[in-house]
């Protein structure tokens, strides 16, 4: 199979670089194929390390991109989660499959046509406990919060604070927070009930779409 052979090779620099540890991610990686959330004319592409167009001026991202977010989350059974941009909605996927049938993963797209597109990936996918919801996720979804973890794949001007309250205490978040031309990916931990405490950890530099809606850039 074409998916596994292509994906085999990313793996092998994963374990030659150190930079994906985790087994589960490891494995959700081999277990979602990423042929499934790919525009049709791209999918020999799908196992190249290389975020892929996915129409509308929007990409679905860089295989090792998707694994440090992931990685960085430090996802476990059972947690809820909301993802700001679904894309393809590979990332929710991955998400999906780590934190298993007693999770749940909300994800936000701003761009109808992408919501869409999302959902018939997630069921050729048979993620079931992925919900795209149609929104401007810079605005969290406080339907379904607080949440254990929030993950934003577009790039943020600064922490959007209303993220930051719909984050549970100990709860993660990571985002990509700079200017336009490029951002630093941020792993912070929320320590105290308001969020005016926070643990910020630095995981590296990154070039992200832009983060649209009341707390995007304008
Ligand atoms: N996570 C995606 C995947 O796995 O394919 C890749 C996301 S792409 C890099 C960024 C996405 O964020 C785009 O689909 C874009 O439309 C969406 N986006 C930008 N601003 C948004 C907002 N305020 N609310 C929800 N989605 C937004």
């Amino acid at each position: 199979m074409t998916e596994g052979k292509g994906f085999e090779e990313i793996l092998k620099c994963w374990k030659h670089e150190k930079v994906i540890n985790d087994e589960k991610v490891i494995e959700a990686f081999r277990h979602v194929k990423r042929e499934l959330f790919v525009l049709p004319h791209l999918k020999e592409e799908a196992y190249v390390d290389v975020p892929l167009p996915i129409g509308y001026g929007q990409t679905i991202s860089q295989p090792t991109t998707i694994a440090i977010m992931t990685q960085g989350l430090e996802l476990k059974n059972g947690l809820k989660v909301l993802e700001v941009g679904t894309g393809s909605g590979y990332q929710a996927a991955i998400i999906g499959f780590i934190i298993g049938k007693r999770g749940k993963v909300f994800t936000t797209e701003i761009i109808h046509e992408l919501v869409d597109f999302a959902k018939q990936n997630l069921k050729k996918a048979a993620a079931k406990n992925v919900e795209v919801i149609e929104s401007d996720g810079s605005m969290g979804y406080v339907n379904e919060a607080p949440y254990d973890r929030i993950i934003v794949t577009a790039a943020c001007p600064e922490i959007p604070q209303v993220l930051a309250k719909q984050l549970k205490k100990n709860g993660i978040m990571v985002l990509p927070v700079g200017t336009l031309e490029g951002q630093k990916m941020l792993k912070v931990k929320k320590l105290d009930e308001e969020g005016k405490l926070f643990d910020v950890k630095n995981l590296g530099d990154f070039v992200f779409v832009p983060l649209r809606g009341k707390a995007g850039f304008r």
